[in-house]
């Protein structure tokens, strides 16, 4: 393989794969992208399945992190922290729900030093980047959305009814219907909807899916080299990057090299860790780790922001949708796992009953008919409702507040195996309080603008060895009070629910309802509820503005110090956007592609480069 390329791009993930396939629209430059991990397993394309890809040493990193004040109901107080591992990188392992944020979050970027990423700066890349299916089960902003980009974006089918309910009970409690993607997002009142998923045919369109694969993936002028490692920018004596260092799967060093830049986009934990590794940080810490500075850049790292969320569940009698039946729609392979009700070798299904014949026969035609038409309980990750409000606390640009709906109950291996939740301390019987044939729906309150802030540190030279990841959740007390503020509004929207069936009251951790002396359908205390978020608040998987723009970067994402180095992911952004973070990060990728293509006079194919604004 030839090792000199133009540009080289480390991290395949939302904002990477989007890079390297919109530079190779250009023939006449040659581009590698690096990616750690490899092309994503064929369960990352059902939504349902997203869990699974957690933990799993194939598609995350497995990071964990210590939470701070929140995280009490942790066991051991650590938090895990999944970063996707694959081509597509996050936009592979998460929940699929599209967001672009708030109009104001990004005329706040502007406002704070990031010139040229204002709301209307960024429209268009947001528009270029969807495909987005029109539904009459949602409100579409004709005038904001993209009907023809490459992301797959689609309300779920069938929508489960819990679901549509969710956004009537919303709408009861005073947040109207509208398109949050749009429009709705204006609206002071706060908006309410089904979610947006993105999904093509009811499967992941990650930006592997959406913009690499049988695609760009085949262009002579890409080289995508995957299963390696990269463990260091290459600078030279002026501080310009040249190329960059990679393990492969056996251990061997290479070294790639590029001709005019290198852009880091291993996302809000790989990129600082990189820059630290090459003696681009904080001096003392890098000093301390053993990895000489070559810059002493205080912000590396630092002003980390993420997203937490305080799962609520209520009892509902017919109206929750047993997480079993989704196991169902799952195919026959999923029941056979450890517990399961098929046997665990196929060869023994001769001797099935008819009952498990026949369950085995309606799971496969469930997974036929998910892969022929999209159509299945299976295809989205069950976040199916979102809300966005503004609790009047002080979010001075945005709605503060967010909260997304589950119509079913997550299992207790997930809560315990993969969200770490110490189940035995607050339930006598977790696996009675979190059995799949149960029929409870789970409120997701969250406090979308954060103040508190954490830090990625370099723990070691060694580049396998993570960075540490101090969350340091709740520091700022303004986050717990709007948490609580958030979760005290889905009590009312849970009271207001539509008939015929009502929801049952909320499903306090026994324990925790004991120590508080609180019984079923009481009002709970403010005690309660911030006691509550600092046992169960847990990451949204948001991490971001480890390398923001106006500290590590300029607008035009190029590493202050160093030339020839770009970053661009999520640790980009200025502040984090008060919604889900994956749409904001695919649209860094897009304008990332936009700023290099302008300065090197590249060809993109449709010219996005015209939509940059001379900012520098
Ligand atoms: C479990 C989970 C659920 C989520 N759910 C949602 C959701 O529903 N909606 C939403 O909007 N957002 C969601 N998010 C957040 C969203 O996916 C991320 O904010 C977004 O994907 C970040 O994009 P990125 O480009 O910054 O980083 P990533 O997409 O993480 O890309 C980084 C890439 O760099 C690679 N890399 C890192 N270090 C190295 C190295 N040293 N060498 C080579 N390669 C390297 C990684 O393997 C990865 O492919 C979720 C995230 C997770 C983890």
């Amino acid at each position: 393989m030839d090792n000199t390329f133009d540009f080289i791009i480390v991290g395949g993930g939302s904002a990477g794969a989007v890079i390297a396939a919109r530079l190779s629209e250009d023939p006449a430059v040659r581009v590698a992208l690096i990616e750690a991990g490899s092309r994503p397993p064929e369960r990352e394309s059902m939504p349902a399945a997203c869990g699974s890809l957690q933990l799993d040493p194939e598609t995350d990193w497995m990071f964990t992190a210590d939470p701070g004040k929140a995280g009490r109901g942790l066991r051991g107080r650590r938090m895990p922290v999944p970063r996707g591992r694959m081509l597509g990188g996050s936009s592979g392992i998460n929940y699929m729900v599209w967001v672009r944020g708030h109009p104001g979050d990004f005329d706040n970027w502007e406002r704070l030093g990031a010139a040229g990423w204002s709301h209307d700066d960024v429209l268009p890349a947001f528009k270029r980047m969807e495909g987005l299916v029109r539904s009459n089960e949602i409100a579409i902003d004709q005038d904001a959305r993209g009907f023809d980009g490459p992301v797959g974006v689609a309300v779920r089918s069938p929508v489960i009814p819990a679901a549509r309910d969710f956004v009537r009970a919303a709408n009861a409690s005073g947040l109207p219907s509208g398109d949050y993607n749009g429009a709705g997002r204006f609206n002071p009142a706060g908006v309410a909807s089904l979610v947006q998923t993105n999904t093509r045919k009811g499967k992941r369109s990650s930006t592997f899916h959406a913009y690499l694969e049988d695609a760009a993936e085949l262009r002579p002028n890409l080289t995508i080299i995957t299963d390696a490692l990269v463990t260091r920018i290459v600078l030279d004596n002026a501080l310009a990057a040249t190329g960059a260092e990679y393990r492969d799967i056996a251990g061997k060093t290479h070294i790639v090299l590029a001709t005019r830049e290198v852009i880091l986009s291993a996302g809000a934990v790989g990129s600082p860790h990189l820059l630290m590794l090459s003696g681009i940080g904080p001096r003392r810490e890098l000093e301390e780790a053993g990895v000489p500075c070559r810059l002493d850049q205080p912000h590396v790292g630092k002003h980390l922001k993420d997203h937490l969320l305080t799962g609520m569940i209520f009892e509902a009698e017919k109206i929750g949708t047993p997480l079993a039946e989704v196991g169902v729609s799952v195919g026959p392979d999923a029941l056979r796992s450890p517990g399961g009700s098929l046997p665990a070798d196929p060869a023994e299904d001769a001797h099935l009953s008819p009952e498990l014949a026949a369950l085995k026969t309606e799971s496969q035609r469930r997974l036929d008919e998910w892969m022929e038409t999209g159509s299945s309980l299976v295809s989205s990750s069950l976040y199916d409702g979102v809300a966005f409000f503004s609790t009047g606390l002080g979010d001075e640009h945005t709605h503060d507040a967010q909260i997304g709906f589950i119509p079913a109950l997550y299992g207790a291996d997930i809560m315990g195996e993969r969200l770490f939740y110490d189940l035995d301390q607050y339930f006598d019987d977790p696996d009675a309080a979190f059995d799949p044939a149960l029929q409870r729906v789970t409120f997701l309150p969250s406090n979308c603008v954060p103040r508190s802030e954490g830090e990625i540190i370099l723990q070691t030279a060694d580049p396998a060895t993570p960075p540490i990841i101090q969350m340091n959740y709740f520091a700022d007390p303004h986050d717990l009070k709007v948490m609580v503020a958030i979760i005290r509004k889905v009590l009312d929207i849970a009271a207001n629910w539509p008939g015929p069936h009502k929801l049952g009251p909320w499903y306090v951790p026994p324990k925790l309802a004991a120590m508080h002396g609180h019984r079923p359908g009481d009002v709970p205390s403010d005690a309660l509820l911030e006691n509550f978020a600092l046992h169960f608040a847990t990451t949204i998987y948001h991490l971001s503005c480890t390398c923001r723009i106006g500290s590590v970067v300029d607008p035009h994402l190029r590493v202050f110090g160093v030339s020839n180095l770009r970053v661009a992911d999520a640790s980009v952004f200025p502040e984090i956007t008060s919604g889900n973070t994956n749409a904001p990060s695919i649209m860094i990728g897009e304008r990332a592609a936009e700023m290099i293509a302008a300065d090197h006079g590249l060809r993109l194919s449709d010219n996005a480069s015209a939509t940059i604004r001379e900012t520098v």
